[in-house]
């Protein structure tokens, strides 16, 4: 029938009208006492009516898939080799995928050798042309690269402060964590440790240093079945299983050390055989 549709609307707006009050009795009239759990369920699934949220002093919790302008990951201040430093490696493909062009890279170099390091020196993103799209972020190989929650980036000089530059990109890794809880567990399961893979690396390579600088003496008293006993040592399980509280291995490395710990193997049958 002719106008069932609008009265339908109109009963429903009824609804939330009337439901908002009840609301409010239900929840003693909490909303605007700033209490943050309360202005979470007034906001949430549960709410019957509906409140006006009062903006910029109440704000809406984002969802973690939000997703604003990117920013880069740094490690944590209070991690015990690579704190502060950079995931990004400066390989450019961020700046490739992004559609609208906006992200320049400066490759980093080593100022001695002026050879290219797996760093950069300046990152920038014009963040009036980024469209949110999250190209950058689902493209990195190397997870350096995210999509930020915080939204409030007006500003009434554009030219200076709407080009962000790497220190204005760059967070903390648990920061990421804590914005986007969910999606930083699943990357850390694929890539099998909370930080960055290289610190993982480096922390399994300064053991083994560590582990063959102190066999060295020993061997150093050389007999001649030295050179077996030490191949047989390095390639025995035990030397070449993940140190204790060192990250876990993802299953890739974990391959590698098998196919590592198979060829040191051969090495000691042939050194055992005088070979
Ligand atoms: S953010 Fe990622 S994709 Fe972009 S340059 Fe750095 S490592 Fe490469
Ligand atoms: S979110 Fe999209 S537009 Fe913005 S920097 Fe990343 S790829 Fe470019």
């Amino acid at each position: 029938m002719y106008g069932t549709g609008l009265a339908k609307g109109l009963r429903l707006t009824l609804r939330h009208f009337i439901e908002s009050y009840i609301d409010d009795v239900r929840y003693g009239f909490r909303k605007y006492h700033h209490s943050t759990d309360n202005f979470g369920i007034r906001q949430g699934t549960q709410t019957k009516g509906v409140i006006t949220v009062q903006y910029p002093d109440e704000k809406v919790a984002v969802p973690e898939r939000f997703r604003f302008v990117p920013f880069l990951i740094v490690e944590d201040d209070d991690h015990p080799t690579r704190a502060g430093k950079d995931w990004c490696t400066s390989c450019g493909i961020c700046a490739k995928v992004c559609p609208p062009q906006c992200i320049w890279i400066v490759r980093g170099n080593d100022p001695d050798t002026g050879r290219p390091v797996p760093e950069p020196e300046g990152f920038f993103i014009d963040i009036d042309i980024c469209m949110n799209c999250g190209y950058c972020a689902e493209y990195c190989p190397f997870d350096a690269i995210k999509m930020d929650h915080d939204y409030e980036l007006a500003s009434y000089d554009r030219t200076s402060h709407h080009i962000h530059d790497k220190e204005k990109l760059s967070k903390p890794n648990s920061y990421w964590r804590a914005i986007a809880p969910t999606r930083a567990y699943d990357e850390m399961l694929v890539r099998g440790t909370w930080e960055h893979k290289d610190a993982a690396k480096e922390a399994r390579r300064g053991s083994a240093s560590a582990r063959s600088s102190a066999a060295r003496p020993a061997a150093q008293q050389a007999t001649p079945a030295a050179p077996v006993a030490e191949a047989e040592a390095a390639a025995s399980p035990a030397a070449t299983a993940p140190v204790e509280g060192a990250t876990p291995w993802s299953e890739d490395e974990a391959k590698r050390e098998e196919r590592r710990r198979k060829a040191l193997e051969r090495k000691a049958k042939r050194a055992a055989r005088g070979g």
